[in-house]
């Protein structure tokens, strides 16, 4: 009986040691790329001021590798400024995971709430780049797809009227979770969210994937205005906006914008 214990007892201490050593090198990992993912994200920031999706106001988040409930995102800072030192953690009510004196974003709620109903979200865009605020002001007109880099739209973005939700009193900011979650359930399943007279709410499922779909939504945004003054407008189908809800040549996009804006900043 002794023997039998001693035996259950080396037992234990085998499956423990060799889970232990399992999971080392995998938590080692995951800090690692999240280390990665904070480089990326400074980039990512770099990318957007450069290429005028943000300019001193907007911001880019992405989900933590280590913890889906957390995600990272900069002080508050103008994009172009942004370092690695400037990277916080945050829960999904936007708290900072490590107590801060340090300003912080006001409408960091945006991403929390995004992160909180939509796991497959890993990354994402709250900017107010010019022409999505102007065609978002566009009585009954919608941002639709007219290219091939913008099918990831959908047949139209859901708009956010913050009215609906604030009064017709507001400053238009998501200061609050309450504002964020009303963000998010306008955005439902969708990859973006425009949100009227301030600017719009982009996923995505990488940084490179959502750099590149902001950048694109500016870019669609200001065709859909010029064309609108030009004519009826023919939008990507049904089947187009499928066959090009996914561009597969953002990873070239970020490599050549990454070393666009760092040459820039120099
Ligand atoms: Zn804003």
């Amino acid at each position: 009986m002794r023997m039998r214990r001693r035996h259950v007892f080396h037992f234990v201490v085998v499956v423990v040691g060799v889970l232990f050593a399992a999971t080392a090198p995998a938590r080692a990992a995951a800090a690692q790329s999240n280390a990665a993912l904070v480089a990326d994200l400074v980039t990512a920031n770099h990318i957007l001021f450069d290429q005028n999706v943000v300019d001193a106001f907007g911001h880019v988040s992405v989900r933590s590798a280590t913890r889906p409930d957390h995600y990272l995102l900069s002080r508050n800072r103008a994009p172009g400024d942004v370092t690695a030192a400037d990277i916080l953690e945050f829960t999904l009510d936007s708290q900072p995971v490590t107590a801060t004196n340090l300003p912080l974003y006001s409408e960091r709620f945006i991403h929390g709430e995004i992160y909180r109903t939509r796991p497959d979200v890993m990354a994402i865009v709250h900017g107010h780049s010019y022409s999505v605020v102007a065609l978002s002001a566009v009585q009954n007109a919608r941002l639709r797809p007219l290219m091939h880099f913008a099918g990831f739209i959908g047949e139209a973005a859901p708009l956010f009227e913050i009215r609906n939700v604030a009064g017709d009193a507001s400053d238009l900011m998501i200061r609050d979770g309450k504002l964020g979650a009303a963000v998010a359930r306008s955005l439902g399943q969708s990859a973006m969210v425009v949100m009227r007279g301030h600017g719009s709410a982009i996923t995505g499922t990488t940084l490179a994937q959502v750099v590149h779909r902001a950048v694109y939504a500016e870019v669609n945004a200001r065709l859909q205005l010029d064309a609108m003054r030009a004519g009826p407008v023919t939008y990507l189908s049904p089947g187009e906006i499928r066959a090009t809800a996914s561009a597969p040549n953002y990873g070239r996009a970020w490599d050549f914008w990454k070393a666009q804006a760092e040459a820039r900043r120099r």
